[in-house]
């Protein structure tokens, strides 16, 4: 008798478990997280871990400078507790979004604290900006890393514990990431350490790790290269020999090719700046894009 009562209560409990809805209430705990790009969602993610239910907007080997958001972003937004971006003028759709969207969320800047770089100068630009790249320099992700923790916890105080912890574990993978990119680098012959880009990603990785970086694009990719800057970056590239020049994931190859084929730089292999590659791909979290990058520089610097 008394079995009885327990297998009945089994299948009570079992029913209640399968039935549609069942899977939407366990979520429905979880804290609803947006982030704006692909690599703030895999920060976001090793910091959540399975506490929140995260939303990417712009996703693997998408823009997020020139993003045109959906009206699935609006819902998304509407629905989250808390919203991640980058700031330093990243993502310049986002304030509309959040405002259509009637978000009451908080809208948490997680590059805030990093001293933020001046665009290049010497450019056509109606006005210098800030590079918002920050993440480019491992150092960097420690703070968006720190920035994240500390905004979930404030969104949700009772995962505090698991939020510190999951953030420490991650915090310390950096660490020998950012080991490994500086030992990388300082293998590469000094005289082989300049490299082309599409456009101004790699500032703070430059600064970071010493290798020199030159873009025919801006530190935006709003605006497209000028034909005084395609011809500048020409001549450069043949009076300084730069031995390579790289596609990035989300820009157009032709810009890259033409100037490959005029100067008789090596192209490499492509590079991840703004974006993660899908999961299937040699980028699919921020510690492979580093690895990834920093694998494409040194092969092709180095014979
Ligand atoms: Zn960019």
């Amino acid at each position: 008798m008394i079995q009885n009562r327990y297998v009945i209560t089994m299948y009570i409990l079992l029913a209640s478990l399968l039935l549609p809805g069942g899977a939407s209430a366990q979520d429905s705990a979880k804290l609803k997280v947006v982030a704006s790009f692909s690599i703030l969602g895999d920060f976001a993610k090793n910091v959540g871990g399975d506490r929140i239910e995260l939303a990417t907007l712009v996703g693997p080997d998408g823009d997020a400078h020139v993003y045109s958001p959906t009206p699935a972003d609006g819902r998304r937004i509407a629905e989250a507790k808390l919203v991640l971006v980058n700031g330093l003028k990243l993502e310049g759709w986002m304030g509309r979004l959040v405002k259509s969207a009637g978000s009451k969320a908080p809208l948490v800047e997680t590059a805030k604290g990093i001293p933020p770089l001046a665009e290049p100068a010497g450019r056509d630009r109606a006005a210098p900006g800030v590079d918002p790249h920050a993440w480019q320099d491992v150092a960097n992700a420690r703070t968006y890393v720190t920035n994240i923790r500390d905004a979930l916890i404030a969104a949700d105080p009772d995962g505090r514990a698991a939020y510190a912890a999951n953030a420490a574990a991650y915090l310390s993978q950096l660490g020998v990431l950012d080991a490994e990119i500086r030992a990388a680098v300082a293998r590469i012959p000094a005289d082989r350490r300049r490299i082309i880009t599409s456009h101004d990603a790699f500032a703070y990785f430059e600064k970071a790790y010493g290798l020199d970086f030159v873009a025919p694009q801006g530190v935006s990719t709003e605006t497209e290269a000028s034909a005084k800057d395609v011809a500048r970056i020409i001549v450069q590239i043949q009076r300084e020999k730069i031995p390579a020049v790289f596609f990035e994931n989300i820009s157009d190859p032709r810009l890259m090719e033409r100037i490959a084929k005029e100067t008789g730089a090596r192209i490499g292999e492509r590079v991840y700046s703004d974006a993660l590659s899908g999961p299937g791909g040699p980028a699919a979290t921020y510690i492979d894009m580093m690895r990834h990058n920093i694998k494409a520089f040194s092969t092709a610097l180095s014979s």
